[in-house]
């Protein structure tokens, strides 16, 4: 099972990518709704403000929990960083900790060594996770037999045990596994013990009766008797989540699991994928495992082309398809693959019509002063009052993810003259050291004017 295959599950992988694309959202944990109102708290789990768009997402909750959500898509719709992907997050978070969350910026599915509906597929397969049930069987016996296979040699001696339980049926043959700590000194037949099933840990309860004189009392026909609260018993529960993309990746054999750390898995092959949704059913038909459908947070959704949105289209009827949230912040534009045919937000019309629309406003200045703020603490930096008040000011005239990115870039230039707390002059300096997209524009335009003329930077491809 992939979970034994030493494989990230979707929280660790989670961690993992917390490094690049979440960290600016690192500090996201839920919705931060009053569940039984379904009503946004001011400011809670991280998200500050847009209280309609929480609402709205809260409701999109329940829908997925009422399980009312199939066939349907979720488009965030408003200016840059006003949190549509942080919204989409809270949604995932809220969903429970191992529900799988896949980024996907649409520009991308143009540059993979791979063909748009595979790209496509993947990322589809990466936000379905798969919670597998593994059971930590313990029994508890007595040993009949051991035979251990003398070529072995070590502290693991591999060997054959049989035991007798109390069901007085079944003997349990654990021969050919790796047994921790079966040897002649340590456990020897008509001694109790208990197996843990999946980690082959035996340990010693006592002695039966078996060899005792109560065995002779018994009749020398009665093989075995009874074992001292010998019952045999489930005591662990371990659940492993793991995205379908990561059990086709370990079953395909041209990459193999190691693709997984490399993220170079190619293309997966159709059967594959069809023998994988045959043994993910079984395993749910027999309780072994569960399906947890993720979010997929498709960015920048008017780069898709009308090829993209047909497969969306059909992939939100799957059986197995995630919450599918996009976002745009293009009102009127052409719709990608078609010659002049344009839409609302670049979509197909027969698309839109899935879709429920959720938009998403600029901050004020006091909610821009909270979630910087909130940044500041998740990256452990101390802002002095008037250094925040800056930022927040910074945030509102520039864009709320400038005065983010400042935070960091102010902290460095404190720790240069050995201040322990960002002060005004920091982020001064940071914001003279590095340009928001208004000032690097003017800028590039005042030069460009200045020394090459408008004709000359046309031919040099600088626009004008
Ligand atoms: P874009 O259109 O540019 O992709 P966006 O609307 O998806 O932007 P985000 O990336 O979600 O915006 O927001 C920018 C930054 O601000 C992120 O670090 C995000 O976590 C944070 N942020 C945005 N909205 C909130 C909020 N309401 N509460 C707390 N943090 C927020």
């Amino acid at each position: 099972m992939a979970a034994n295959l030493g494989i990230q599950t979707v929280g660790e992988a989670k961690e993992l990518r917390g490094l690049n694309l979440i960290a600016a959202h690192s500090h996201i944990r839920g919705l931060g709704i009053d569940i039984e109102r379904l009503e946004p708290r001011a400011s809670s789990q991280g998200l500050v403000g847009q209280l309609k768009a929480r609402k709205a997402a809260a409701v999109i909750l329940q829908m997925v929990k009422e399980g009312k959500i199939a066939g349907r898509a979720v488009l965030m719709a408003g200016p840059p960083s006003t949190g549509k992907t942080a919204i989409a997050m809270g949604i995932a978070q809220s969903l429970g900790q191992d529900v799988p969350f896949t980024m996907l910026a649409s520009s991308e599915i143009y540059s993979l060594e791979m063909s748009k509906t595979e790209a496509l597929t993947q990322a589809f397969r990466k936000s379905i996770g798969v919670r597998i049930k593994e059971e930590s069987e313990m029994i508890e016996g007595e040993v009949v037999e051991i035979q251990i296979d003398r070529s072995v040699t070590g502290a693991n001696k591999q060997g054959k045990l049989t035991m007798k339980t109390t069901d007085m049926e079944t003997i349990y043959d654990l021969g050919g596994k790796m047994i921790d700590g079966l040897s002649k000194e340590k456990v020897m037949a008509g001694d109790v013990i208990s197996i843990d099933k999946s980690t082959g840990k035996i340990t010693k309860l006592g002695r039966s009766y078996t060899r005792s004189r109560d065995y002779d009392a018994m009749g020398a026909d009665t093989k075995f008797v009874q074992c001292p609260d010998g019952e045999l018993q489930k005591r662990k529960e371990v659940v492993h989540t793991v995205s379908l993309h990561e059990i086709d990746v370990i079953n395909s054999r041209t990459q193999g699991f190691l693709a997984l750390f490399s993220g170079d898995t190619g293309e997966i092959r159709a059967e594959v994928r069809d023998q994988i949704n045959t043994k993910v059913a079984e395993w749910r038909e027999e309780g072994k495992a569960e399906i947890v459908p993720g979010v997929l947070f498709i960015d920048e959704v008017h780069m898709l082309d009308i090829e993209c949105f047909a497969y969306i289209n059909r992939a939100l009827e799957d059986e197995l398809a995630p919450i599918v949230i996009m976002a745009s912040n293009r009102a009127d534009t052409r719709i990608r693959g078609t010659d002049r045919q344009r839409s609302v937000h670049g979509l197909p019309v027969d698309f839109l019509d899935r879709v429920v629309i959720v938009p998403t406003y600029p901050y004020n200045q006091e909610e821009i002063g909270q979630i910087i703020s909130i940044r500041a603490q998740e990256e452990e930096v101390e802002l002095s009052a008037d250094a925040l008040a800056l930022l927040t000011k910074i945030g509102k005239e520039t864009s709320l993810r400038y005065g983010s990115h400042l935070i960091t870039t102010s902290n460095l230039i404190a720790a240069k003259r050995k201040a322990n707390v960002v002060a005004i002059q920091d982020v001064q300096k940071a914001y003279t050291l590095f340009y928001d997209q208004a000032r690097s524009v003017k800028f590039l335009q005042e030069y460009e004017s200045k020394m090459i003329g408008d004709d000359g930077a046309a031919e040099m491809g600088l626009g004008g």
